[in-house]
């Protein structure tokens, strides 16, 4: 197209009218502004002629009207003409049509960002409106919701109507929710019936449950599919940013988190994240490296607790014993640090320094002419990695004076046990290769300590001072202890009881035929340089010996059972009538079909040697 200065059309060639639709005599002497769409601005054109009369040039793309009104793309390039004197005298414009050109890259940009089936923005495009939304609420100091939305009763209509009608009604969810929305929030097709939004400007909790119930109700209003009418639920997830302050991927599982509790919850609901819980994690992850530092700086030590045969009153072994010399805080109970590395690189760093710590007391302790059996406590996380035998092995190398015999390793006895198979291959190892022997430590409070004991060869069990305390008071945890001494004899294991707090629990375990112990009521955990000087003055109970030395018979054990159970309900009953502070000491069971002088007599009434008539 050539124009002159006014301007106006003098000529056009055969693809101008094949592009446009008007013929040559149509267009000369016209405006070029006959083919304006009124796509592009003033100041569009502005620049434009800015541009041409500055450097004589213009190139770019531009929108215009063909004669029949429809839209087309041309790329163009306008060019001036000079005369003689340097004056402009025409301009020429050459331009393509690039509208095909145009639509597809148009179709590109929508699939790169845009769910095909409901048209809104998808992960990428998302991903990219959160930075912007994080932006903004930093700078007006709101909060950010982040929600994940995912549809209750999605998949039976998926699967009872077919995929077509799926797709329609998700298309109409995405729409719903578009609707529900501000401009300026952005709702996002995550995949499946998963939807998440990002609402800006939050000021309050309140506030972004308005918008929420708002969105739950669009969403629960009835669909109607051809002939049918169906309903739909939603179940959500919300995180507010920056009180939950972290990437967007974590905001968004976050967020899926509180979705996933709001399902489990019963559906139809939503759940705000609870930041507490990431604080506590920060908190955790502070701690860790706070006894990280304690480690290396080397503030654990092991404390050492006695066991004995209570039939002799001899001291045979002894159970190591974590501790923490915290330098504020005084001595620390594995209780305050344990659970804390728990899963983390130093669970087995530490297990490794407990074990050779105290391999090597052992080591000491037979230079001072002690012989004793070394009990270590071993994660169960510790005792299946794959380095542990071998570096066992070279622990128990170091020291070629001690005899492997006497070493134990406890193993907890829980759910968190593991793989059962590989735990048996590791006890048998250590006991035929290494001649360690292994203790199922806590027995009864696992979940399946039946299956335990039958597929793990360990030489000991070691009953759960839980039942040891409380089988006085407690006539069921007096019989479990009464069923494992007697399931660990018929399968050829050593029983030892911990928790011995008192002369008359070791009475009644040495009545019940199991003869090792371990407690405060014979001593509490010691640092190492302490036990020579208790082993001198150690006696153990009278009764103890005396009972070893002279075994009851069944009747006499019974009554002298009865005896010991009911001095201690008694005892129990003083000290809550007694009691003059404010919070009672436990009752004992006053309830007699539960204690144990209750089931004694009713066990009598079964036997027939007792009628409560008399
Ligand atoms: P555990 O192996 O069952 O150890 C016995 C715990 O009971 C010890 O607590 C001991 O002080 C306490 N105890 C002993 N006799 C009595 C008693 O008569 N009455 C009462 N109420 N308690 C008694 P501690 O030292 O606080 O250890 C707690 C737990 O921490 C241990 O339980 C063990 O599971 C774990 N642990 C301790 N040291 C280590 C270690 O070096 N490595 C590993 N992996 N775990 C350890
Ligand atoms: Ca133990
Ligand atoms: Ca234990």
């Amino acid at each position: 197209m050539i124009t002159d200065t006014r301007p106006a059309i003098i000529n056009v060639n055969p693809v101008f009218s094949e592009i446009t639709g008007y013929s040559a005599e149509e267009v000369i002497g016209k405006n070029p502004n006959i083919l304006r769409s009124n796509k592009q601005s003033q100041e569009f054109y502005a620049n434009m002629w800015k541009s041409i009369l500055e450097t004589g040039h213009w190139q770019g793309e531009i929108w215009n009207r063909k004669k029949d009104g429809t839209l087309y793309a041309e790329l163009l390039t306008i060019s001036s003409v000079y005369d003689d004197e340097g004056k402009v005298q025409n301009y020429i414009s050459l331009f393509s049509d690039i509208t095909q050109l145009k639509y597809q890259q148009q179709a590109l940009e929508q699939m790169a960002h845009f769910d095909v089936l409901t048209r809104l923005p998808n992960r990428t495009l998302f991903a990219d409106r959160f930075h912007q939304a994080i932006a903004r609420c930093k700078r007006n100091k709101s909060l950010l919701a982040i929600v994940f939305l995912d549809l209750d009763g999605f998949k039976p209509i998926n699967d009872r109507y077919g995929h077509e009608s799926g797709d329609k009604v998700l298309i109409e969810v995405a729409k719903r929710i578009k609707h529900a929305i501000r401009d300026e929030d952005t709702a996002s097709r995550l995949g499946g019936d998963e939807f998440a939004l990002l609402l800006t400007g939050i000021v309050s909790q309140d506030q972004c449950k308005q918008i929420l119930s708002r969105i739950y109700q669009a969403i629960s209003r009835p669909y109607s599919l051809d002939d049918q009418t169906l309903a739909l639920g939603v179940s959500g997830g919300v995180t507010l940013y920056p009180l939950d302050d972290g990437d967007p991927d974590t905001l968004l599982r976050h967020a899926d988190h509180a979705m996933y509790q709001a399902k489990m919850a019963g559906k139809n609901r939503y759940h705000f994240f609870d930041t507490g819980a990431v604080q506590q994690l920060a908190h955790k992850h502070r701690q860790l490296q706070n006894i990280e530092k304690a480690f290396e700086q080397q503030e654990f030590c092991l404390y050492f607790q006695p066991k004995i045969d209570m039939r002799n009153g001899r001291v045979f072994g002894a159970e190591a014993l974590l501790r923490w010399r915290h330098p504020q805080k005084g001595m620390l109970q594995p209780a305050a640090f344990l659970p804390i590395i728990e899963g983390s690189h130093l669970e087995c760093q530490v297990g490794q320094w407990v074990i050779e710590t105290a391999i090597d007391q052992l080591d000491q302790w037979r230079q001072q002419g002690l012989t004793l059996e070394m009990s270590i406590n071993i994660s169960s996380r510790h005792l299946l990695d794959s380095d542990f035998i071998t570096q066992f092995q070279e622990i128990l190398s170091n020291y070629p004076t001690i005899s492997p015999e006497n070493v134990q390793l406890e193993i907890l006895e829980n759910s968190a046990l593991g793989d059962l198979n590989l735990v048996n291959k590791v006890i048998k190892t250590l006991s035929e290769t290494l001649h360690v022997s292994t203790a199922l430590d806590d027995f009864g409070t696992g979940y399946s300590s039946l299956t335990h004991l039958r597929y793990l060869p360990v030489d000991t069990v070691k009953i759960d001072q839980g039942f040891v305390r409380d089988m006085l008071d407690d006539p069921n945890d007096f019989s479990i202890i009464e069923g494992v001494i007697s399931l660990s004899q018929a399968l050829h294991r050593q029983v030892i009881a911990e928790g011995v707090e008192s002369s008359d629990h070791g009475l009644m375990l040495l009545m019940q035929g199991c003869y090792l112990a371990q407690g405060y009521g014979i001593a509490r955990p010691m640092p190492a340089e302490e036990l020579p000087q208790w082993l001198s003055e150690y006696r153990c109970p009278k009764q103890w010996i005396e009972l070893a030395n002279k075994p009851l018979s069944e009747h006499q054990a019974a009554l002298e059972q009865l005896w010991l159970t009911d001095k201690h309900w008694l005892q129990r009953l003083k000290n809550c009538l007694l009691s003059s502070s404010n919070t009672l000491p436990d009752w004992p069971i006053m309830n007699y079909h539960l204690c144990h002088c209750g089931r004694w007599l009713k066990l009598a009434q079964i036997h027939g040697d007792f009628d409560p008539a008399n």
